[in-house]
């Protein structure tokens, strides 16, 4: 599985519609200094749900919708779809492709899609799972990533080796039940 493409539309510096087609293997993004590239980083991470305001570098999640210049109104909405390459059915369902978009409104209401079906932000967080893309995967290595994988108390260091190992999805079911049986 690998990222295929990237659509950004009113998501921070990206007003227009943008899209970004990625390769397999090593793909490398540059430019100058405040040109939108830690955007890019930043649009993956919050399609796959990140909610975290300081892992996106902004005061407030309206931050990310872009913000207007001299030339441009502002946005009413940042929408980001990530396409993945399924071919190799990393993840178990029938299609060799599958898109996630996350939409966001100014009034703070994110909508989800998988495949352009709406669905909820767990459904995406459970279908990522065990892949090592999540939130809490490891595929998506920040500054300051690699010293909490290293520091880390032993732990943390679990959890990104249950992703690794696959079993994440297992212990969440049984979380889950568990919280149903006390309910
Ligand atoms: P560096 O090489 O310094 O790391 P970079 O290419 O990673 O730079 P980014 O941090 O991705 O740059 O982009 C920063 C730019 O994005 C700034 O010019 C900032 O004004 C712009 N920006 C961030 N949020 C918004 C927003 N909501 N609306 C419009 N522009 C935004
Ligand atoms: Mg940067």
């Amino acid at each position: 599985m690998y990222l295929k493409e990237l659509e950004i539309m009113g998501f921070k510096s990206f007003s227009d519609k943008t899209n970004i087609n990625f390769t397999k293997g090593i793909n490398a993004i540059v430019g100058p200094n405040g040109s939108g590239k830690s955007n890019i980083t930043d649009a993956i991470r919050w399609v796959i749900g990140e909610q975290s305001v300081k892992a996106l570098r902004g005061n407030k999640m309206e931050d990310v919708i872009f913000a207007g210049s001299d030339k441009k109104k502002a946005s009413g909405f940042a929408e980001v779809t990530l396409v993945l390459d399924n071919y190799d059915r990393t993840i178990d369902v029938d299609f060799n492709e599958i898109s996630i978009t996350r939409r966001m409104y100014r009034s703070g209401e994110s909508e989800y899609y998988i495949n352009k079906t709406q669905c909820r932000l767990k459904d995406i967080v459970e279908m990522l799972m065990d892949t090592g893309i999540g939130k809490e995967g490891y595929s998506i290595i920040g500054q300051g990533r690699i010293d909490d994988i290293l520091n880390n108390k032993s732990d943390g260091r679990r959890i990104i080796f249950e992703e690794a190992a696959g079993i994440t999805k297992y212990k969440h079911r049984k979380a889950e039940s568990e919280k149903k049986l006390e309910h």
